[in-house]
């Protein structure tokens, strides 16, 4: 399906009138003025304006054998996209590895000697010492051959994605290995080694963007981002996750809003355990347009993490594919109003790797390409054979058939947020729970609307 990467510094992934990463585009007239659009996608009645980052290697970002994050997920996905006839016409653009300049935007140089050495099987220091100064070695974060390379390439992929859009070769982009938000800038975290999305928005800013909204969806949350621009006002992260008391890493409280320049520029909208779509939904409503919209950005950065389904192992809440396609196309909407449709979408967590990363991926790479999915459509058999065989060479206990259909059933017809916390919730969903609901929303509206210019009471703002 795609051309394999090559190592090195290879930037041939990014095809003619793209810039490279370290290339600066000083006189362009703005954002993806003045560029002829390269299309990723050929033929007529294809989408023109939209590309699709992939490359086998990817699948290279491997633990060890029994970690939650396998990349049979990201492997799952692309089948299962290509049988829904969504690539159909369209050519993946290939990832390129990160150099070290480019890494070094985000990350410390010591930390990526580091990682490179132990990846090669050469540390140069005890395992005790690469755990305790670098989070590598340990349980979530073990060593494993090549780990330097693998993450460079997602590192390399988002910020090809991001090349595309800043040279206006294309409007949306998607990287399902990307969104490896924890990465710290000396430090591997919660599976996470190079942090994609970081160093792509960090080049970005360099490169003709002076206003990202980065919406991060994961369960988990957005940590690494958020610490990287804390203090930068250009860079508004938003942050939906699993409430931090409950959940790894624990931060992500309402009362995080940034520091210096950049107080109000990071949100966080912690959401309690069992939470489902209707109450999810009516808090991302309740928070996240109306800050888009005062903060008015050039482009929108998705982490699209599916640790927030209902199946995961991981986590509490309780979404569906349908309330995490719903979010999705709320955020490619949020690009269209107020972007001109610049769209990035990086993956994330997500350890339901059969049943649930492929098929809500697959929605994401449907509406990043603007062929929705409609979440009736059934899925092919021989998918499902071939997700069933994957499942039992993870895990020979699995049995349970996959999921044949693109749909969990779930309900996004969510009860939007009127500022009245009396209101009695619908149906399915307890008093208590979107009391709790509630709660967030407005300790999040208090703590970062003020900085916009937005009433948090009010529930027309
Ligand atoms: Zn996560």
């Amino acid at each position: 399906m795609s051309r394999a990467a090559r190592r090195g510094s290879d930037t041939s992934g990014l095809s003619e009138g793209v810039p490279l990463p370290d290339e600066r585009v000083a006189d362009r007239g703005g954002p993806g003025a003045g560029a002829a659009p390269r299309l990723s996608v050929a033929d007529g009645g294809s989408p023109s304006d939209a590309a699709v980052i992939w490359s086998e290697d990817f699948l290279s970002y491997r633990w060890t054998p029994d970690h939650p994050m396998n990349p049979v997920r990201l492997a799952l996905t692309m089948s299962l996209a290509q049988s829904m006839g969504i690539l159909d016409g369209v050519e993946p653009d290939r990832p390129f590895y990160a150099d070290d300049p480019l890494l070094q935007r985000v990350h410390a140089r010591s930390y990526i000697d580091a990682v490179r050495a132990a990846g090669s099987g050469m540390p140069g220091m005890s395992g005790e010492t690469l755990a305790r100064l670098y989070g590598l070695g340990d349980i979530d974060n073990p060593v494993f051959s090549g780990m330097h390379e693998a993450a460079s390439l997602l590192v390399g992929g988002t910020t090809a994605a991001a090349a595309a859009i800043a040279n206006g070769a294309a409007r949306r982009v998607v990287n399902i290995a990307g969104g490896m938000h924890h990465a710290m800038p000396a430090r591997a975290a919660g599976f996470c080694i190079y942090n994609d999305a970081a160093v792509a928005i960090d080049w970005l800013l360099d490169h003709g963007f002076d206003r990202i909204a980065y919406i991060d969806i994961d369960a988990h949350h957005g940590d690494g981002v958020q610490y990287r621009f804390l203090a930068d006002p250009r860079v508004l992260t938003i942050s939906l996750h699993q409430h931090p008391a409950t959940l790894w890493p624990g931060t992500g409280w309402p009362h995080e809003v940034g520091e210096r320049d950049g107080a109000g520029y990071a949100v966080n909208l912690p959401l309690m355990p069992g939470t489902p779509d209707v109450l999810w939904l009516r808090a991302f409503h309740a928070v996240v347009p109306s800050l888009v919209n005062a903060f008015r950005p050039q482009l929108i950065v998705s982490q699209c993490g599916v640790d927030s389904h209902r199946a995961d192992p991981l986590t509490d809440l309780s979404l569906t594919v349908d309330g995490q396609r719903s979010a999705m196309l709320t955020m490619r909407d949020l690009a269209d109003t107020h972007c001109d449709g610049r769209w990035l979408a990086v993956g994330g967590g997500g350890y339901g790797v059969v049943d649930v990363v492929p098929r809500s991926w697959t929605h994401l790479i449907g509406a990043v390409l603007r062929r929705d999915i409609d979440p009736a459509t059934p899925i092919d058999e021989s998918w499902c054979a071939r997700a069933h065989a994957a499942a039992t060479e993870l895990n020979p206990a699995y049995t349970a058939e996959p999921v044949a259909v693109m749909t969990d059933g779930g309900d996004t017809d969510y009860v939007a947020w009127d500022g009245d916390a009396g209101a009695d919730p619908p149906d399915g969903v307890s008093e208590r729970a979107q009391q709790s609901t509630d709660a967030a929303i407005i300790a999040t509206r208090r703590a970062v609307f003020p900085y916009h210019g937005l009433d948090p009471e009010d529930p027309r703002d």
